[in-house]
């Protein structure tokens, strides 16, 4: 799975504020969901994970093996891929320069394609999770290979210092039981969690295939179509019918709001605790706004000025899942449950059990 928000910055379909969603957000008595498994035990925030910096480095790396119809890198057939930035002079330069931090970061490498077919990005990687202050890797990928090719092209790169988020793209997968077995294997060599998307389409098979992927113990977390289909924009364009199985389904009620809902984001850590380099090695708040701020460049130095604090955020919503789990609100009621960016859980689960007004999908968000 690409990553989003890039496409606002270098030129994709996708426009840089989206319009206000269609639907009014459910009232917030109605938003228990109506097949909500039970509370997990609320994680005890981990105060060392708290003060890791993350920080997503988007490449662009623009070669993909799949053509999702719903790519948002410009991989769905009949469009070409638009051109990329992509160099792997460069990448390799602002990898050094990662090295020279001085600060802990939890690092995701973004891409515009398959990560895994690029030998250079890895090596990358290898070189970037060789650093002490390198505390994680985040990579995303297709599973299109063997998870025992993974072992491989990973080998040397300690095994607690990755965290993998494997797609499901069912129009590119030739059988779903193979992909979910690929994917339990997988889990048991690395640190893993899967994504699909509610593409329209695939909206009455959701529920079945996140309980194929609870059946064998792998967390799937399904997010809401972002592009267009039938001539309609998405998330806006959800019937209420179709926003019900979303928020059955979804991962959380942050992500409801966010992804669904298209929530106006307010105050974010972007710039202060959290770190945006794009594919020119440039560091700036964020890749989800413009916010008019040059943070450094790591082309040329490890130098990067912070933000003295949260800020209000430039743009009516943040569609990355990356992004926006950098807002204050996510951290006022969120967790990271270890360092995958892409687990966590309700902070105030515990608290719920006696206070229901306080229950995730219950509380003003
Ligand atoms: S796997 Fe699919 S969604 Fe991801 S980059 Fe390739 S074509 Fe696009
Ligand atoms: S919410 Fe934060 S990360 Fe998202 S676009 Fe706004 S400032 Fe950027």
């Amino acid at each position: 799975m690409p990553e989003l928000s890039l496409k606002r910055i270098f030129g994709g379909r996708l426009m840089a504020e989206p319009p206000a969603p269609a639907a009014a957000p459910a009232p917030v008595a109605e938003l228990v969901r109506p097949h909500a498994p039970p509370q997990a035990a609320p994680p005890a925030a981990d105060p060392a994970r708290e003060r890791v910096i993350n920080v997503r480095f988007y490449t662009d790396y623009p070669v993909c093996n799949y053509k999702c119809p719903y790519c948002v890198a410009g991989h769905a057939p009949p469009e070409g891929r638009p051109e990329s930035p992509w160099s792997e002079e460069r990448y390799l330069q602002v990898v050094d320069n990662l090295c020279k931090l001085d600060f802990p970061i939890n690092l995701r490498i973004g891409v515009g394609g398959e990560f895994f077919i690029s030998k250079v990005l890895v090596e990358g990687a290898r070189k970037l999770a060789a650093c002490d202050h390198v505390k994680v890797l985040n990579l995303i990928t297709n599973l299109s290979f063997h998870p025992q090719q993974y072992a491989r092209i990973l080998k040397g790169i300690p095994k607690e210092k990755v965290a993998l988020v494997a797609s499901y793209h069912p129009t590119e997968v030739k059988s779903a039981d193979a992909w979910v077995a690929a994917a339990q294997e997988l889990a048991t060599y690395y640190d893993l969690t899967t994504m699909s998307v509610a593409y329209p389409p695939a909206l009455p098979k959701l529920r079945e295939i996140k309980e194929k992927f609870a059946a064998v113990g792998v967390d799937h977390f399904i997010q809401p179509f972002i592009g267009e289909y039938e001539g309609k924009l998405y998330p806006q364009a959800y019937t209420e019918e179709e926003r019900a199985i979303v928020r059955e389904v979804i991962y959380s009620r942050h992500d409801y709001e966010f992804l669904l809902n298209l929530k106006k984001p307010g105050l974010c850590n972007a710039g202060f605790k959290y770190l945006f380099i794009d594919p020119y090695g440039v560091v700036k708040p964020c890749g989800g706004a413009e916010h008019g701020r040059i943070l450094g460049d790591l082309t040329v130095s490890p130098k990067i000025e912070f933000l003295d604090g949260p800020r209000p955020c430039p743009a009516s919503a943040c569609q990355c899942d990356t992004e926006n789990i950098q807002t204050k609100v996510f951290e006022d009621h969120y967790a990271w449950t270890d360092k995958n960016q892409h687990r966590f859980a309700y902070r105030f689960a515990d608290e719920a059990k006696t206070s229901p007004w306080m229950d995730e999908w219950k509380v003003p968000y």
